[in-house]
């Protein structure tokens, strides 16, 4: 069996970590969606609120799909699981920089462990959690970017 971790904040998730994952199924057998709970990192949602948004809005796919939160490297915590790739998307230059640096540093931290890209889909290439929030600040329309779940939990949380 095939199985990969998709790492991320997922804060929170959009229809392009989405289409990342349902992609990430047509080649893997099983997906963990491991969400990431980064205490250096701001977050507007808990990882527990992100965990239930993405449970809501994967519901379809949870036949094959696990969602776990994480505090620990990513790469030591792929292991741990005993998944063998690590999934990421990729939209611009911008994140292969960074995602280069990333693969490096993991394959010396664990060598077990591969990588896969997968490039965004051109209509979500725009589309990051960090844009979707500031929308949402602003009460913009959000239709096209976060499921109506998602929206709805970005509206109790700006209001
Ligand atoms: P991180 O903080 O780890 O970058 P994100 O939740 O922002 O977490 O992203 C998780 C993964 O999903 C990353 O690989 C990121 O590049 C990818 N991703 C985010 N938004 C999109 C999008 N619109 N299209 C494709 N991939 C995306």
């Amino acid at each position: 069996m095939k199985l990969a971790v998709y790492p991320g904040s997922f804060d929170p998730i959009t229809y392009g970590h989405i289409d990342i994952a349902k992609r990430a199924l047509e080649v893997f057998d099983r997906l963990i969606i491991l969400i990431s709970d980064n205490p250096n990192k701001e977050n507007l949602f808990t990882s527990e609120e992100r965990a239930a948004m993405v449970r809501e809005v994967m519901k379809e796919c949870l036949d094959k799909i696990d969602i776990k939160t994480s505090n620990d490297l990513t790469v030591k915590q792929t292991k741990k699981l005993g998944a063998t790739h690590i999934v990421r998307g990729l939209r611009a230059v911008t994140d292969f920089e960074y995602e280069f640096q990333m693969t490096h540093a993991n394959r010396v931290l664990e060598k077990g462990i591969d990588n896969i890209f997968f490039m965004t889909d051109n209509k979500h290439s725009y589309l990051s959690s960090t844009t979707v929030k500031e929308i949402a600040q602003f009460n913009g329309d959000l239709n096209t970017m976060v499921p109506p779940f998602v929206e709805a939990e970005l509206q109790k949380k700006f209001n």
